[in-house]
């Protein structure tokens, strides 16, 4: 069990579980798009060590690049989401495929998809390595999914509460019986 202010966290996913859907996914993407030279656009802040794996793992030509977008407060979705790095120029004609850390309610992803509707891309498709599918109910289909989780809060491998936990290779997920325990 870990600490991160004043919430308690256990584990959940090792690294090797995490890493094991990061190589699926990136053969997955690689044999889709064979034909390709896609670039890769990895949303900030909580992608960046799913994206350095991911890319790691992918072992044919692309490029890669950024979005930075906020929507989490804490332990909720605020719904108000700001773009804070904008898409890239000059994608017209191009493949692009968005790494996603996590997809939880899908207003983030609306957000993101509606950043591209003028850049005439030549084909768009949706990675996230985890996936809430309790929750989600956003319209777009989502192509590539590392695992499916519960709805619960997670932290670690670059997923933050409060901007801490980011740098923790395995993945835990919110101790809810503490705070029972706490409560009682
Ligand atoms: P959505 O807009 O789909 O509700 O939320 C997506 C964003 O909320 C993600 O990009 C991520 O930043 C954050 N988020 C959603 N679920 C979790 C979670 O379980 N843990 C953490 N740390 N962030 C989450």
């Amino acid at each position: 069990m870990i600490q991160l202010h004043d919430k308690y966290f256990k584990p959940f996913l090792s690294q090797e579980q995490i890493l094991g859907a990061v190589h699926k996914m990136a053969s997955q993407i690689a044999a889709d798009l064979k034909n390709e030279v896609p670039i890769f656009v990895g949303v900030l802040n909580g992608s960046f060590m799913f994206v350095a794996d991911f890319l790691k793992a992918y072992e044919e030509p692309c490029e890669v690049s950024f979005v930075k977008l906020s929507s989490y407060q804490g332990l909720t979705s605020t719904g108000i989401v700001e773009t804070l790095l904008d898409v890239p120029e000059n994608l017209e004609g191009k493949t692009v495929v968005i790494l996603e850390d996590i997809i939880d309610t899908g207003r983030t992803l609306k957000q993101l998809v509606n950043l591209f509707a003028n850049s005439k891309v030549k084909e768009f498709k949706i990675a996230s390595l985890f996936y809430k599918p309790e929750v989600y109910n956003g319209e777009y289909n989502i192509d590539y999914v590392g695992l499916e989780i519960p709805n619960k809060f997670i932290v670690g491998y670059g997923l933050d509460y409060r901007e801490l936990g980011r740098n923790l290779k395995e993945v835990y997920q919110l101790n809810e019986d503490h705070m029972i325990n706490l409560v009682l």
